[in-house]
């Protein structure tokens, strides 16, 4: 009998476990072998021994308390907010955000980089705004948790939140700063309002930073400016790059850039002024991620925002996207999506099943609940190149 380690951030209902190659190849002799010899492009030869194993595995929901911690700096207006935020939890141990390679495994990830980078750089804004004169405008100064677990921190404050989301202008997001010791930073959703891009052209190297400028919200594995570009409030995400020490036990202090970390700083305090400062402050749908860039690889695309803080039955829309497969066919934040075709949707995982296993094109009938009935209406999937 085997029994496997406990795994966790999965939303499917169902039970889903995978094994390493050596436990696969002693459940079935040749194993090794036969994806040898589809690695290097041959027909392996049919399998001819089956084997029958039964699984049993227990789902538990776990739960827990974690903090936002919020600090308010009045501004010389109190009109509108500007939100700094970063945030402040990582991996511990490791568990499945983790890439650790084998031999670190369960080591303290103590992320440096991400993102004791940011919460440090929005220490010190906070510093620098409550030493001097007060800013043009109010700043609340954010550090999140539950980042890494899918947002749930930076969410949890916009279903609740401390400010009306009306008086909020914009959300500047640090999430990993710490290697713009060469004087290079990303800035990412610079499409979010007009004003965005040339206000960087200029900040920049007044903050002796060669910004690398993406229209597009879209970042590696998301974070936390996501929360309030799907509310339409333009976001701004600060980013020094992906490194071989990401989500690993060695993303540790003594690679932390202070000095770029500075700059980073500045040049956030820079904008703060000039965003006081700016008029017409309106968001616009940043564009999307280039062609191919998906995250799963997804050829279907269905153009819907799961709401991954839902733990009811079926798949929460937390929104859908402009001019996608499930706008066209109606559906609405806060649906609840529990069929397709003839298959049940217990929850996302269930649902991107059903996705991969359907082609751009396909009519597929969608059966949801709102307002307490259940509804359904035809959804035409699309290739998710289009994006
Ligand atoms: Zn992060």
């Amino acid at each position: 009998m085997l029994t496997f380690a406990e795994g966790g951030g999965a939303e499917a209902k169902i039970p889903a476990l995978h094994v390493s190659a050596e436990v696969a190849e002693a459940l079935l002799p040749g194993y090794s072998e036969q994806v040898a010899q589809l690695d290097a492009g041959e027909v392996p030869p049919a399998a001819g021994e089956s084997r029958t194993a039964v699984l049993n595995a227990n789902v538990v929901r776990e739960k827990g308390t974690a903090h936002n911690v919020l600090g308010l700096v009045r501004g010389r207006e109190h009109g509108r907010v500007l939100v700094i935020g970063a945030h402040f939890d990582h991996l511990g141990r490791g568990g499945s955000g983790s890439l650790a390679p084998a031999g670190e495994q369960g080591e303290i990830h103590n992320g440096a980089d991400d993102n004791a980078s940011g919460t440090a750089t929005v220490l010190e804004i906070a510093r620098c705004l409550a030493a001097g004169e007060p800013p043009a405008c109010d700043v609340l100064l954010a550090l999140w948790s539950g980042e890494e677990l899918g947002l749930l921190g930076s969410e949890h404050w916009a279903r609740s939140p401390t400010i009306p989301l009306e008086r909020i202008a914009a959300n500047l997001n640090l999430d990993m700063v710490g290697r713009a010791g060469g004087g290079k930073l990303s800035v990412l959703g610079a499409g979010s309002a007009q004003p965005f891009s040339l206000l960087l052209t200029s900040a920049g190297p007044r903050a002796k930073l060669q910004l690398d400028v993406s229209l597009s919200g879209q970042g590696v594995g998301g974070s936390d400016h996501q929360t309030f570009l799907k509310r339409e409030i333009p976001a701004l995400h600060f980013f020094s790059g992906l490194h071989s020490d990401y989500h690993r036990p060695s993303d540790d202090s003594e690679r932390f850039e202070s000095e770029g970390a500075a700059r980073v700083a500045a040049l956030v305090l820079d904008l703060v002024d000039d965003l006081a400062g700016t008029k017409e402050l309106a968001f616009v749908p940043p564009p999307k991620e280039a062609p191919g860039a998906t995250p799963g690889g997804f050829k279907t695309r269905f153009g819907s925002i799961p709401d991954y803080a839902f733990d009811g039955t079926g798949m929460r829309l937390d929104g859908t996207s402009p001019g996608g497969p499930a706008e066209k066919a109606g559906l609405l934040r806060g649906d609840v999506i529990v069929g397709v075709g003839d298959l049940k949707v217990d929850g996302l995982g269930d649902f991107m099943h059903v996705l991969n296993t359907h082609k751009p094109g396909d009519v597929v009938r969608v059966r949801f609940l709102r307002d307490g009935g259940e509804e359904s209406c035809q959804v035409t999937l699309e290739s998710s190149q289009v994006e």
